[in-house]
């Protein structure tokens, strides 16, 4: 249950009711947002003597809360730099780069060629969360810092990954946008460290989590007072081995109507070979999603991760122009 709370409730009553209804608060400058467990129905006697200073209540069937559509029932938008993601927008963000920043010259020559095509936000990962400990980890603060001249030269947005809380500072300082991967989404220091950040936040769905649990990972951050969430599909596992993961078109639809926030579709990550990824961002686009994360890299059969999906110059460009038109169709413009 939501209870929202006028301002002007005394601090020792909030405090009681917050205990009474085991709530988190949240301090908004219209109001107190009081979010107690899903199972609270109402306030019933919990709020005795202190019912003046309620406004509204709303409750749930379940913990999805501050992300239900039934609750803001509009969409939330997203702000990375000056460009706005979801809610009325018509915006269709593309988020582009390579799977690790590798180089100060691989990264400039990536940022040059999405540059001309007018593309406004940089991703590129520094903390890589490898499935093997031998593989290619990233480079760290050290690509943190590439990134950010990067960003000072050509004025991108960028987007890059914590791999555990204590990257979170380090990330604030020199990206726009914090992404939580999918081993990452059940990490509740990254999540709730994100929670009192004020950057945005890009969720990666854990390859084998239930919308519900993806969702839940997304209100760990939103009650813990950061607005600024965004949900990433990036494929599940499945019993199909031919692609690397299945990228879930019915959980979008369904997170499209249950959901309050900018939905960001990645293709490359579900694919995983790189002859798939166009006709699978045409197919999101084509579902009106808010953005799409597609991996580029100047030369993909050399990448130090991610090698087999990520396109090659010719191919993103090749791609980046179908989607234009496509997304013109849909009442979407590319940024
Ligand atoms: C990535 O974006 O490069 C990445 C590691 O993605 P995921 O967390 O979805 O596997
Ligand atoms: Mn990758």
């Amino acid at each position: 249950m939501i209870v929202h709370v006028q301002k002007n409730i005394p601090a020792a009553s909030l405090e009681l009711l917050g205990r009474k209804l085991q709530a988190a608060v949240l301090t908004t400058p219209e109001r107190h947002i009081l979010i107690t467990p899903s199972s609270y129905r109402s306030v019933n006697g919990e709020a005795a003597g202190v019912e003046q200073y309620i406004e509204e209540t709303f409750v749930f069937a379940d913990d999805r809360q501050m992300a239900a559509l039934e609750y803001t029932k509009t969409k939330r938008t997203v702000n990375i730099g000056n460009v706005a993601v979801g809610g009325q927008t018509d915006h269709c963000i593309m988020i582009a780069g390579p799977c690790s920043i590798e180089s100060e010259e691989q990264i400039d020559q990536v940022a040059q060629f999405l540059v001309e095509r007018g593309i406004k936000t940089l991703r590129a990962g520094c903390y890589k969360p490898r499935t093997s400990p031998y593989s290619f980890q990233g480079l760290g603060l050290e690509g943190l810092k590439m990134l950010a001249r990067v960003r000072e030269r050509y004025g991108f947005s960028i987007i890059t990954e914590a791999r555990d809380a204590t990257h979170i500072d380090e990330i604030i300082e020199y990206a726009d946008v914090i992404q939580v991967g999918a081993k990452a989404m059940y990490d509740q220091g990254i999540l709730r460290r994100c929670g009192t950040s004020n950057k945005p936040v890009l969720i990666k769905r854990g390859f084998g989590s239930t919308l519900q649990e993806f969702v839940q990972a997304a209100e760990f951050v939103l009650s813990a007072g950061n607005d600024q969430v965004m949900l990433c599909e990036r494929g599940i596992r499945t019993f199909e081995t031919k692609t690397r993961f299945t990228l879930d078109l019915c959980g979008v639809a369904w997170l499209k109507a249950h959901t309050n926030l900018p939905l960001i579709l990645d293709p490359s990550h579900a694919m995983g070979y790189r002859y798939g990824v166009p006709d699978l961002a045409k197919a999101c686009v084509a579902m009106g999603v808010d953005g799409l994360l597609i991996e580029t890299h100047p030369n993909p059969d050399v990448a130090k991760s991610d090698a087999s999906q990520q396109l090659n110059f010719a191919q993103f460009g090749a791609m980046h122009d179908s989607l234009r038109a496509l997304a013109q169709a849909v009442g979407k413009t590319m940024v």
